[in-house]
């Protein structure tokens, strides 16, 4: 499926991929990889081509937003300093390849982001927001100008990033809320799910204020939730 919102491109290839956002011949998460052919068309659709693209920015180490990246032949991959050793090192525990039964390529990645760092996403300038909790080196990207928070698997339209996973922290991550809630957000395009077009700064705000409780590992609500 794929969705205008402004001159940002949304891509959902299935169930389990991330969400890929694209600007330009710049990327935001690749998705796992599993359905490259079914992208491949897409981008036709849009006259772009795997070739085309300069950069691809995870918003952190796990594979439904990673796996695709070396479909992306030509670009670079820029991703925080803390989650850029699972990639180097194909850590398939952490970075839940297992999980998704993908095969992960150990890559050093090209560019490694700090918090504050600003990026170049198809001409629009996107901050760089540290945001652990979900991994240790889970990033939001900003864009101050237009209210636009890219938001990884920190926040989702309904909900926050699971906890219960290896690398997960409920304390980071209710911090991390915090620290997204004193953003003038307008619109959030999140790693999964449906987009939010207005009020973005509300739902941070609820979801801050209704905190992260420590995920029971047997909790049912978590089966098929996305990682
Ligand atoms: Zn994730
Ligand atoms: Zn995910």
């Amino acid at each position: 499926m794929i969705r205008r919102i402004g001159d940002i491109v949304l891509i959902q290839l299935s169930d389990i991929d991330s969400n890929i956002y694209i600007l330009g011949n710049d990327v935001i998460d690749a998705g796992t990889g599993f359905n490259f052919t079914r992208l491949s068309t897409i981008l036709g659709s849009i006259k772009k081509s795997l070739k085309d693209f300069r950069l691809v920015i995870n918003t952190h180490a796990h594979f439904d937003h990673f796996g695709g990246n070396g479909y992306f032949l030509n670009a670079k991959v820029a991703i925080h300093e803390a989650d850029a050793p699972v990639l180097e090192n194909g850590e398939k525990e952490m970075s839940m390849a297992d999980f998704f039964d993908g095969n992960i390529r150990p890559r050093k990645p090209d560019i490694i982001l700090k918090d504050g760092d600003t990026l170049d996403f198809g001409g629009m300038k996107l901050k760089v927001i540290h945001t652990p909790g979900h991994t240790a080196g889970s990033i939001s990207l900003f864009n101050e100008a237009k209210s636009i928070l890219f938001s990884g698997d920190t926040v989702f339209s309904d909900g926050v990033g699971r906890t219960d996973i290896p690398g997960g922290n409920p304390a980071m991550l209710e911090e991390s809320l915090k620290k997204l809630a004193g953003l003038k957000v307008k619109q959030i395009l999140p790693g999964h799910g449906e987009p939010v077009l207005e009020n973005g700064a509300k739902v941070i705000a609820d979801l801050a204020k209704a905190g992260v409780n420590p995920a029971d590992e047997e909790d049912e609500d978590l089966i098929g939730a996305p990682v």
